[in-house]
């Protein structure tokens, strides 16, 4: 059984042209890593708010979402308490946001042990410490004293990770957990969140717009686009040839992490933006910006994911479409 499962979960918002999410499936298992991949606005930090019962207001939710086999859609407040204290953690992009800036940083990593788990102030305060030497921080007696505004970004981003682990979950959803920082901090952040996830064998769903990030410390990747998947399959391949050309699109626009010796490689930018909830399309939702669209075929009806050898491609061309025809067409690198 998988730790965190999604079947066929649509998202729609009243007054919205095309859903937010549009028949989601996808799959954690315990000791996995995996990205979901996309640009802004595709249905990402949705789809990973939804393990949590997160929806937005007044959304119409259709399908399943499973954490280690509870079901979390139409879940109640017992069933979703049980999971966010548990099962399930999230870390978030900017950890400002999610930190009371007028208490300290002790309070915060205690409070939920204290009042959800009756700990004493003493236990709590030793857990907390255990966490932030777990997360890298020198010194967590004096952290704990200290308020949100004494640390860095970076910093503040390893508390939020200690927080998420305060109930030793087995799951953690990370959204975008590096892209409020720079980059050299950013590459220090994954590295804890890589080898705790190694340590605890925790199942990670890694939310980014990054596919280079995301092969870096994937086993497996889904794309997304317009709230829809279009393309998953097993890091290597998914990188190595890209069968769905916004995947090559994301690959030929993206700095590789190890640049190559000699000149920089050209990054190829995707033409035009992405497709916002004002809009729809009778077809494939990419063929206004899609290269290799076919018109009389990609205009007509949304191509569904089918299995491809070991991909899932939602593309009308996945058969005669390869990574060197997106790179021809000038979707690749
Ligand atoms: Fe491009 Fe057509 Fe494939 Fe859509 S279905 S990605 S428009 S080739």
């Amino acid at each position: 059984m998988a730790l965190l499962e999604y079947e066929n979960l649509s998202i729609a918002l009243p007054g919205t042209a095309r859903p937010v999410l549009d028949g989601i499936d996808l799959t954690v298992s315990a000791g996995e890593v995996v990205a979901l991949v996309g640009e802004s606005g595709s249905g990402k930090s949705v789809t990973a708010r939804s393990a949590l019962g997160l929806f937005p207001t007044g959304a119409h939710v259709d399908g399943h979402v499973r954490v280690d086999g509870t079901e979390v859609v139409g879940a109640g407040p017992a069933a979703l308490r049980a999971i966010r204290t548990g099962t399930a953690s999230m870390i978030f992009q900017d950890p400002r946001a999610g930190i009371n800036p007028v208490r300290r940083i002790g309070d915060f990593l205690t409070e939920a042990l204290r009042v959800s788990n009756g700990w004493s102030k003493g236990r709590a305060d030793d857990r907390a410490v255990e966490l932030l030497g777990a997360v890298g921080l020198p010194d967590p007696e004096r952290h704990l004293r200290q308020y949100p505004y004494e640390l860095s970004g970076g910093m503040l981003q390893r508390v939020m990770i200690a927080a998420a682990l305060t109930a030793g979950p087995r799951l953690l959803l990370c959204d975008e957990p590096t892209t409020a920082l720079d980059v050299s901090t950013q590459a220090e952040i994954m590295a804890i969140l890589g080898r705790l996830q190694r340590e605890r064998d925790l199942g990670m769903l890694l939310i980014t717009h990054d596919i280079e990030l995301a092969a870096a410390v994937c086993d497996r990747i889904y794309v997304m686009y317009a709230g829809r998947i279009v393309e998953t399959a097993p890091t290597a391949q998914l990188f190595g040839a890209p069968r769905h050309p916004y995947t090559a699109g994301l690959l030929g626009s993206s700095p590789p992490l190890r640049a190559p010796a000699g000149p920089p490689a050209r990054l190829t930018p995707i033409p035009g933006s992405p497709m916002g909830l004002l809009d729809s399309a009778p077809g494939c939702s990419f063929a206004a910006r899609c290269r290799s669209a076919r018109p009389g075929v990609c205009d007509r009806t949304p191509p569904p994911l089918e299995g491809h050898g070991t991909a899932l491609v939602a593309c009308h061309l996945a058969e005669s479409l390869t990574a060197t025809d997106n790179t021809a067409t000038g979707e690749g690198t």
